[in-house]
């Protein structure tokens, strides 16, 4: 697709779907409307796309795993900015990023006191990449985010036996993953397609009264080149999600 020129018409979202059939031939390209893609991540166009998928998507619905209910799991609070502890099943977002090697535990058998309590996590330092997440949960209008390095405790061996086990049915649980394949750590954050630098240009000319742009390359072959794609275990956070919103230097997916 990189490189393809698209009429730059408004997305139609029939459209974006036809792209992932698994019947799409590369020569179908040549019909698709693109979208300029703006310089801010697009909220209302991530909001279409939720609504979308959970109207028309049977199969995006139901998950194939469970968490088990005799097993408790933390989530992160965002309206309360605390972690919890909860066993009764509640809609939340998972988060796959990569720590990076100057990312500290976050969630410890210290800071697990001072996190669970209201606004205790309101003065905590938390990486870009998770205060992103956090507050892109909220603008989506949900409230909970499983993020491992703040929902496992880091120095405990007994939580970590009875949490990592359970993470490919986190995972699958999930109502939504946000995958933030931006940077090499969890210092970048999830925003870098404001970064203008990082970006492919795209022209738009007008030829007759229609626009015409540049298509930007497919989620597949940016993830390829980035750090987040070098990672072993995000490919089962990957698989196992049922929605995925992909951040990428250039744009979300
Ligand atoms: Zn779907």
């Amino acid at each position: 697709m990189a490189g393809t020129i698209v009429r730059a018409d408004e997305e139609k979202l029939g459209d974006s779907n036809r792209l992932r059939s698994p019947n799409f031939k590369s020569e179908e390209t040549f019909h698709i409307r693109g979208r300029p893609i703006p310089p801010k991540a697009n909220l209302d166009l991530m909001k279409q796309w939720m609504q979308f998928c959970g109207s028309e998507h049977h199969e995006c619905r139901t998950p194939t795993l469970t968490v088990s209910k005799t097993q408790s799991i933390r989530l992160i609070d965002v309206q309360e900015h605390k972690i919890i502890l909860t066993s009764s099943a509640k809609d939340y977002v998972a988060l796959s990023y990569v720590w990076g090697p100057t990312t500290a535990p976050l969630l410890t058998r210290e800071t697990l006191s001072q996190y669970s309590a209201t606004n205790g996590l309101k003065d905590a330092i938390i990486p870009r990449t998770i205060s992103d997440a956090m507050g892109l949960v909220r603008d989506l209008g949900t409230r909970y985010l499983w993020v491992d390095s703040l929902c496992i405790v880091q120095d405990d061996d007994d939580d970590k036996k009875q949490q990592l086990p359970m993470m490919g049915s986190i995972y699958n649980c999930a109502e939504l993953l946000i995958l933030a394949a931006t940077g090499s750590d969890a210092h970048a954050g999830l925003y870098s397609t404001q970064n203008t630098k990082r970006r492919e240009p795209q022209p738009i000319e007008e030829v007759d009264g229609i626009p015409f742009t540049t298509a930007q390359p497919p989620a597949q072959e940016t993830l390829m080149w980035t750090t987040w794609n070098r990672r072993g275990w995000t490919f089962q956070e990957a698989i196992l999600s049922r929605r995925v919103l992909i951040f990428t230097d250039g744009q979300v997916y």
